[in-house]
């Protein structure tokens, strides 16, 4: 029965390109042939087949190696994958592109275990970097550090051992969370912050005990000390700008490429931001697939919602058609807004970032466009706020929340029931083990922290991401968190797995990673499986994904990543 059925679909395609080719062609024959592989198509009416026919952009027929030979004609060029393992590319489903091009350009303190050693980077990065410039940087985590510095306040170092080795150089370095950043005494003098600076509505600037700031800026806190940052970028010439952002695109594009990723859900940008992807996907320089949500709009700028949604533009490598806001900020900085206070911090209920009135105006808006609402959402009382306010929605809207990281017991059903899209990344699950616990205690981090079974289980459609920068934006350790809950093994050693119970098994990860992407984005009519009419973008491996250990997941390769028929990455 599926097989017919299949045999339909096919029929169908091919006679519609039949019909619109040129009545010279008999036959539509495939550009490009791949046989001879071991593909996962994450379409259930043949979920694996060993070959797959391509004409131009998109897949012509799935199948056997005999019965796709037969489209090939003198002209098609023929791959052999020898074995290999292929499926629809990555999809990364929460991440933010620029960011990502950013932090491959900055330093990137990720890997840092100490705040000795990100002293270290910034003074020689300083060494090479003109007086009056700007350094930024991104990725530390206090809770990673195996040594703790002299002084702390919340465990956060001072500033002055950082302002000592930057000299005249004004100095910002982003927290991992995106949520905080430590900046130094010259950035915090063009800021203009002293004692005297009281903290915004949603953001806290950290002091010590005599009230003086460490340095440590939290959520809204944060726009004081970025502000001479962007007015310093914002005062070049419209080209040196887009120059600039083109060649951030550039290294973000390639590393995606390079990691199998063939389309990229970007989780906010402004509007000029959008409007250079928009025209950087329309004159067929953007070697990647974007579908970005624009960053929360400030009601003077309302109107220009009216230009949107705009789908598929630049031949399928650009769309933009949702909206982001923020809810709440992140658990390791005590940001997720909860329903009871933090386990190691009993005063604090978290942060509310934006007030529920604004994103509920900014929910009307959306309505009125026609747009997609993506709020993030970490604590537990963030996430039911949001699920209040999405009720009214329908599950037509495909409303998402961002990370749904921590949701109350009874909270979990009711994503299912409204159709709310949980939009969340394996990944941080493993990376925030260490401290989850510590947060929330142990009944509200087993049953409702990065939930994933639970929320499968009861019927919700998911999303999954990396959040890049903030996690590396190879999907695979995201794929090995998602069905082992672990950390990839240190040293050789093998790590403790966070409440196994709520693994992926293994097809729903990879899914995770393909159609449910699209379907989180509108696009599964497109992307997300390898099937007849869908855009050709694959990516093949050196293991297959399906079989191997777990841990072999973290040893795959991407031997070549296809993007619209053609081979844009071979290792
Ligand atoms: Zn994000």
């Amino acid at each position: 029965m599926k097989k017919h059925l299949r045999a339909i679909c096919l029929a169908i395609f091919t006679g519609f390109l039949l019909f619109s080719c040129s009545p010279v062609q008999k036959q539509a024959f495939a550009t490009v042939l791949l046989v001879n592989g071991n593909f996962f198509t994450a379409d259930s009416l043949m979920p694996h087949a060993s070959a797959v026919a391509i004409l131009n952009d998109r897949i012509l027929a799935v199948g056997t190696d005999a019965d796709m030979r037969k489209l090939a004609d003198d002209k098609t060029e023929i791959l052999d994958m020898q074995g290999a393992f292929g499926m629809p590319g990555f999809i990364e489903g929460h991440g933010h592109f620029k960011g990502l091009g950013g932090s491959l350009e900055n330093l990137n303190l990720l890997g840092t275990s100490s705040w000795q050693e990100i002293t270290d980077l910034v003074a020689a990065k300083a060494a090479g970097t003109p007086e009056g410039d700007w350094i930024e940087g991104r990725g530390w985590h206090q809770e990673k550090w195996t040594r703790q510095p002299d002084r702390t306040v919340n465990g956060y170092p001072y500033h002055d051992q950082l302002s000592a080795v930057s000299a005249g150089r004004p100095v910002l370095l982003f927290h991992a969370s995106g949520h905080g950043l430590i900046a130094n005494e010259k950035a915090m003098q063009l800021a203009g912050i002293s004692r005297e600076t009281s903290d915004p509505i949603g953001g806290r600037i950290v002091r010590d005990a005599s009230g003086n700031p460490i340095g440590v800026f939290e959520e809204n806190a944060m726009d004081l000390i970025t502000k001479p940052f962007s007015d310093w970028e914002n005062r070049r010439s419209e080209a040196e700008r887009q120059a600039a952002f083109e060649k951030t695109v550039g290294l973000a594009t390639r590393a995606c490429l390079e990691k199998g990723i063939t389309s990229f859900q970007d989780a906010g940008s402004d509007f000029w931001e959008v409007a250079q992807y928009r025209r950087l996907a329309e004159s067929g320089q953007l070697g990647i697939r974007l579908w970005v949500m624009i960053m929360q709009p400030a009601p003077a700028d309302f109107s220009k919602l009216a230009d949107y949604p705009q789908i598929g533009l630049g031949n399928q490598h650009f769309t933009c058609r949702a909206v982001k806001a923020y809810l709440d900020g992140a658990l390791g900085s005590y940001g997720a807004w909860l329903l009871a206070p933090y386990a190691d911090k009993p005063d604090s209920y978290g942060q509310n970032t934006t007030p529920m009135a604004n994103i509920a105006v900014l929910a009307d808006q959306c309505r009125q466009h026609k747009l997609q609402l993506c709020v993030h959402a970490i604590g537990d009382r963030a996430n039911r706020e949001v699920l209040d306010l999405f009720a009214g929605a329908g599950p037509q809207a495909r409303w998402r929340i961002e990370h749904s990281q921590h949701i109350d017991k009874q909270d979990i059903p009711r994503f299912a029931a409204l159709g709310v899209i949980a939009s969340m990344q394996a990944i941080h699950c493993t990376s925030d083990a260490p401290f989850v616990v510590k947060r929330l205690g142990e009944e509200r981090a087993r049953t409702g922290a990065y939930a994933w079974r639970s929320l499968l289980d009861s019927g919700a459609r998911l999303a999954n991401g990396t959040d890049a920068p903030v996690e590396d934006v190879d999907p695979l350790p995201c794929l090995y968190a998602a069905v082992s809950r672990k950390r990839a093994p240190a040293n050789g050693i093998m790590q403790d797995a966070f409440f196994p119970e709520q693994c992926m098994t293994r097809r729903e990860a990879l899914l995770s990673y393909t159609r449910w992407n699209a379907y989180a984005a509108f696009e599964e009519a497109d992307k997300g499986i390898l099937a007849p009419g869908k855009l050709a973008d694959l990516v093949i491996l050196d293991k297959d994904l399906l079989q191997c250990t777990p841990e072999d997941i973290l040893q795959a390769k991407v031997q070549k990543t296809i993007l619209g028929g053609r081979v844009v990455f071979t290792r």
